[in-house]
């Protein structure tokens, strides 16, 4: 399957040198898909590169602890089984993700001499939303059986979940109508693209993390092309953008360079480009052989990014709660510690204790596809839910105590 692959991208990039291919993410790329929706996106990333050069300028007053939590929706377009990507293989793809931002991948520690000082973290974790647009129980993966959008055809906005709430990530197939060397694209940060549900991140699934209906091989880096992305969502550019002689990616620590070939060849191919040591292990390269850092510079743009109005609204602790992410929110640690509610043990067999700091009324429990299960009336701080007669899942609870509905989740394990 590897070989496959390397054939089909040596011709996307014998495509690309002799022009009949564009790049699926450059920044004109970008930009022109953008202005599909929004006719004014050039002057709005204008504005953006004002904002963040201020917010550079005063970045040591920022809070350096800071952690940040991005609640994520996937939108999967199948054709009966065929791109048909499975829960396991979408938390495996957000699983590299969320490895890749923190330097948890395997990379980390093998990065090159020359641009290991330079590394850097943004403390950021993509959660899978575990509650819906209407305050349901939700796994974050939705499935539409359309082989025409699996194919990338037709409007998969419209089934966007509200863009200032959630991460959106659209998973067809394949682009343009057919079978295509697609991997991904993104778009920039943009309020107007935000208000109008028409930003987010579109993803092939043959090429989202390891699994059943992944092409990719366990631990290849080409996983890590959902990084790549993110960072394009956060604001980024390639480092190769614009060439040896353009404005480059706006980044101090990412020199100009025309980059590394997409071919499977490591980390160092086409080296010194632009006279300069090429870092064909940055995430905002093209080489899909070797993905393994951002640099302290391209994590200062993203922190940036975060406080756009595009994307501000999204990691609020408000938004947290109402999208079921608050057990991620450690950057909250405050208010994740004065948690109303206690479920223990989770995983749980038999017994579940539920402690509330005030009298439940009521609890339900559903499955992963929102069918109710358990409900119970309880009037009690204290209840003892008895789960041996389920099956091993998880589970969503809604628990209503004091007024407030709360939600959580409860794994179940025989
Ligand atoms: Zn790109």
């Amino acid at each position: 399957m590897k070989n496959k692959i390397t054939f089909l991208f040596l011709l996307f990039s014998f495509s690309f040198l002799y022009g009949q291919t564009q790049l699926p993410c450059s920044y004109e790329a970008i930009v022109e898909r953008m202005s599909i929706n929004n006719p004014n996106i050039e002057e709005e990333l204008k504005e953006n590169e004002k904002f963040i050069a201020d917010f550079l300028k005063h970045k040591d007053q920022r809070d350096p602890t800071s952690e940040y939590v991005i609640p994520v929706v996937m939108h999967v377009f199948h054709d009966g089984d065929d791109g048909m990507m499975g829960m396991e293989q979408a938390l495996s793809g957000l699983e590299v993700l969320n490895n890749d931002f923190n330097g948890l991948n395997d990379g980390w520690e093998t990065i090159d001499p020359a641009f290991d000082p330079i590394k850097g973290t943004l403390d950021i974790t993509f959660c899978l939303a575990t509650i819906d647009p209407d305050g349901n129980p939700t796994t974050g993966i939705n499935y539409y059986d359309d082989p025409s959008a699996m194919l990338n055809q037709g409007n998969l906005f419209q089934h966007a979940w509200d863009n200032r709430k959630y991460l959106n990530i659209y998973f067809p197939k394949y682009t343009n109508g057919a079978p295509s060397d697609f991997t991904a694209y993104a778009y920039y940060p943009s309020e107007a693209n935000v208000l109008n549900n028409t930003d987010g991140i579109f993803y092939s699934s043959i090429r989202w993390g390891y699994g059943e209906h992944s092409e990719l091989d366990e631990g290849q880096d080409w996983a890590s092309v959902c990084s790549h992305e993110a960072g394009h969502w956060l604001n980024l550019r390639h480092t190769f953008e614009f060439g040896c002689n353009g404005d480059g990616d706006y980044v101090k620590d990412t020199p100009l360079t025309l980059g590394s070939g997409i071919e499977l060849q490591g980390c160092n191919n086409n080296d010194f480009s632009c006279d300069v040591q090429t870092n064909g292990s940055n995430f905002m390269d093209y080489n899909h052989d070797c993905k393994k850092m951002f640099t302290q510079g391209q994590v200062d743009r993203m922190l940036a990014a975060l406080q756009l109005p595009a994307r501000n609204n999204l990691w609020s602790y408000e938004n947290l709660v109402a999208t079921g992410c608050q057990d991620f929110a450690v950057g909250t640690k405050d208010l994740a510690k004065d948690k109303s509610i206690q479920v223990f043990p989770n995983p749980a067999t038999n017994e579940v204790q539920i402690r509330a700091q005030a009298e439940m009324q009521e609890l339900a429990l559903y499955t992963l596809d929102g069918t109710l299960v358990e409900t119970k009336n309880i009037n009690s701080m204290d209840y003892t839910l008895t789960v041996d007669h389920l099956d091993s899942g998880i589970y969503f609870y809604k628990i209503l105590s004091n007024n407030k509905m709360m939600n959580g989740k409860i794994m179940i394990v025989k």
